[in-house]
């Protein structure tokens, strides 16, 4: 079943949001180094993990300003640096791997294509890696932004993606975008299409001698080794029906959601459901949400534009089974979940395709906290 693409912001150049007065951070389980009516610049390191969390976690502030408040979240009053250097580029084979790896820490890096996992981990998976890909196939609906980076900023993208390689040890490099309608871009088939290596489940690229990373990520890891800057900011793409002046925006980290939509004249008497993220895979959002490093949409649906899963009992026709990427049968793992639920990305195409609208995602959370 094709899924309608609403790309209608493809070849909208990229613009820089008029920024928020303020940006804001969940400080929740974090260490602050900062203390309210500090002056920081911005890069500046505001809140950072407890030492013994693996994800080690670093959030740094995007403005040049003051902290105005610490809790429950950081808000830091100010606005961001409008000059940001571009067109410097170190060689990656002048550069011990574990310096690019510490560089994706300290910059607070995260997967940028929906996944925010820790991108100094996904470097350092301690297992032999021969390929790096970026995968620029952004295929949820509405989503522009990381077609327009690999279009204007082509080449610090492959500049973090050579970083990246010369952090694990890759010989080999590849930029993948094809464009195969949504969900294409799925990791395992990805490595399965330009590697020919078949991911087990219950296991991830990595096993088979593969690292996928975002475009934006990639970016990022740029500008984290080659020009000192941390993850500030990301290229969002902000469209739906309730929203004037559509596009791709240059947005800082923490800006909340109903600024980004104010500046884009969104008439929110029209808002249906906002979303942060795609369609298919974002989260339903409120004015008051912040936008995050792995969000690459900020949407305002109207009503023909969603629809809530109003949930009828299985019919087991087995649509599910036949729309899922991983393989996996939607019906069978909520009522009994089992480990090969880790393979599921939550990519809602099951509970797209039910003629039973059930709300698959949702269930299949819930499975996937059951099995831990
Ligand atoms: S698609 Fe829906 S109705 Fe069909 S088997 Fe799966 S859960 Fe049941
Ligand atoms: S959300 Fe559904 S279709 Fe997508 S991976 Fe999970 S089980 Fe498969």
């Amino acid at each position: 079943m094709k899924i309608k693409e609403h790309k209608h912001t493809a070849s909208d150049p990229i613009k820089r949001l008029a920024p928020s007065p303020s940006v804001r951070f969940g400080a929740k389980g974090l260490c602050l180094v900062v203390a309210a009516g500090d002056s920081v610049r911005a890069g500046q390191l505001l809140a950072v993990s407890p030492r013994e969390d693996r994800f080690a976690k670093h959030v740094c502030s995007p403005y040049n300003g003051s902290v105005v408040q610490i809790q429950p979240d950081v808000v830091v009053h100010g606005e961001p640096d409008v000059v940001v250097a571009t067109g410097s580029h170190v060689a990656p084979l002048s550069l011990a791997p574990e310096y690019i790896v510490e560089r994706a820490k300290v910059a607070g890096i995260v997967g940028m294509g929906g996944g925010a996992y820790p991108t100094h981990l996904k470097l350092t998976t301690g297992l032999p890696v021969d390929t790096v890909i970026v995968n620029g196939c952004e295929s949820e609906p509405y989503l522009t932004c990381d077609a327009r980076v690999l279009v204007e900023y082509r080449a610090e993208v492959d500049c973090g993606l050579q970083l990246a390689a010369r952090a694990v040890g890759a010989s080999r490099t590849l930029i993948a975008n094809a464009h195969h309608g949504y969900p294409g871009g799925y990791e395992k088939t990805l490595v399965s299409e330009y590697c020919g290596h078949l991911v087990p489940t219950g296991q991830r690229p990595h096993h088979v001698g593969v690292i996928v990373i975002n475009v934006q990520t990639a970016r990022a890891l740029h500008q984290a080794v080659c020009l000192g800057r941390p993850l500030l900011d990301r290229v969002v793409t902000v469209a739906g029906g309730a929203v004037g002046c559509p596009g791709n925006y240059l947005v800082p980290l923490g800006t909340e959601v109903g600024h980004v939509l104010k500046e884009c004249a969104t008439d929110v008497s029209k808002i249906a459901a906002v979303v942060l993220g795609g369609p298919m895979m974002g989260r339903e959002a409120q004015l008051e949400t912040t936008v995050e490093a792995w969000a690459g949409g900020v949407l305002a649906l109207v009503p023909g534009e969603i629809h809530r899963p109003v949930d009828m009992p299985c019919i087991r026709c087995g649509d599910c089974l036949v729309a899922c990427p991983a393989g996996l049968s939607a019906r069978h793992l909520v009522l009994r979940p089992n480990p090969s639920l880790r393979d599921c990305t939550e990519c809602g195409m099951c509970q797209y395709v039910c003629p039973a609208e059930r709300p698959l995602v949702r269930l299949l959370r819930q499975a996937k906290a059951k099995i831990g």
